[in-house]
């Protein structure tokens, strides 16, 4: 037999259990969910709620926000129940920390899902000069980690709402450090040490993250979540991302990276693209990632040649041209190609390929089938004619 593997152009996404977020699920067999953050003040009540609609009109499933106080807890009910009069419910998470739990069983019940960070629950001796923690000191403070979460995990528990898990590796706690290094190694125990907690309160709503700003140590935290969790017999879902990744081009580039990486491999249920940028610009870059990876189809996938000497137009004028005409067009492959000569066998199977014909003449194909010669100032009109003739044109 072949070795099937190397021929799979398919990803196969890792079996994880289903973890519902309001009425987005992520995990199980859903697709990978897209998340991002405000960055209004919760008390800004009108704001927030315009910013959280804002990123879920474009496709944010889930949106984040933060609650220093009790004060802004409480403006999430007020938040919530403005999104449902004036818009529609959106799944919302928000960031707690522990020594906020009284503001978290407040938050507990306006959002779907609570995000804490393991490496804030600090209950350790001052170091002195002390290099290592004792198994008994371990348990002492896991102890009263699972005493001061338990509240918050028994709320979300009898309220079906889920709970994420977020390492990171920026703040492992000091006996974490201590013990495994600031290594991937030390993020993955700080999450399973958490999961354990959860499990023992049979609390399995759990999505787990293990965030770094360099990427080969997130890709190695992840990896090495998955195997542990794998021998555990735990199939929690995963949320990716890279952390500080930073703006403009290399911003995105490391966020793909690593979540693209780790998508690829099958590992991840739900991402989040951090940019040092507007909230919105995060997630084109989220369902770019997705659609490059054969993961969600959101857009037109444009396949086109780099051009070369035998280009017969202005191949980035004419791209730009065309996906300014077909953007809107969700679900289509469009190829837009320099030349006759090599064009149409390295259209990559798409359904409809623009295509240089002689000077002056372009080519419009169906598939791999020549539909007719235009001349080329008449070529992205006559596209969007041939789109018309089989019935695949929407207006935009
Ligand atoms: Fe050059 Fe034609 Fe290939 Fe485009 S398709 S790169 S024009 S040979």
């Amino acid at each position: 037999p072949r070795e099937d593997k190397l021929f799979d152009t398919t990803i196969h996404r890792r079996q994880t259990r289903a973890v519902k977020v309001g009425s987005v699920t992520i995990g199980g067999n859903n697709p990978v969910v897209v998340q991002s953050m405000i960055n209004e003040d919760t008390l800004d009540i009108d704001g927030s709620v315009a910013g959280i609609r804002r990123l879920h009109e474009i496709g944010c499933e889930i949106v984040r926000v933060t609650v220093p106080s009790m004060a802004h807890a409480r403006a999430l009910a007020e938040i919530k129940q403005k999104l449902a009069d004036t818009y529609q419910p959106v799944p919302l998470v928000a960031d707690v920390h522990h020594n906020g739990m009284k503001i978290a069983l407040e938050v507990a019940k306006h959002v779907d899902k609570v995000r804490i960070n393991p490496g804030l629950y600090v209950f350790e001796k001052p170091k002195g000069d002390r290099t290592e923690y004792s198994q008994t000191e371990f348990e002492e403070i896991g102890a009263k980690i699972k005493e001061t979460l338990e509240p918050l995990v028994i709320s979300l528990r009898d309220q079906g709402k889920a709970m994420r898990i977020g390492v990171n590796h920026g703040s492992l706690a000091e006996r974490m450090l201590f013990t495994y290094g600031d290594t991937p190694e030390g993020m993955v125990e700080s999450a399973l040490e958490f999961i354990r907690i959860c499990e023992s309160l049979d609390f399995k709503n759990l999505i787990i993250s293990l965030k770094a700003s360099r990427v080969p140590v997130m890709l190695s935290a992840y990896r090495l979540m998955v195997k542990k969790m794998d021998e555990l017999g735990m199939s929690y879902p995963l949320h990716l991302g890279v952390t500080e990744a930073g703006d403009g081009e290399y911003g995105r580039i490391k966020s793909t990276a690593g979540i693209g990486t780790l998508l690829a491999e099958g590992i991840g249920d739900t991402i989040r693209v951090s940019l040092t940028e507007a909230p919105e610009k995060e997630i084109p870059v989220c369902y770019s990632i997705l659609q490059a990876l054969g993961l969600r189809k959101t857009m037109v996938e444009y396949v086109a040649c780099p051009s070369c000497g035998r280009t017969l137009f202005n191949l980035e004028e004419v791209l730009h041209k065309v996906r300014e005409a077909t953007k809107h067009l969700t679900g289509l492959d469009i190829a837009v190609m320099g030349c006759i000569v090599n064009g149409p066998g390295e259209m990559a199977d798409a359904d409809y390929g623009y295509v240089g014909r002689q000077p002056g003449f372009i080519s419009l194909y169906r598939g791999r089938e020549e539909i007719r010669k235009v001349p080329e100032a008449e070529g992205v009109e006559q596209l969007i004619q041939l789109i018309k003739d089989d019935g695949k044109w929407v207006d935009p």
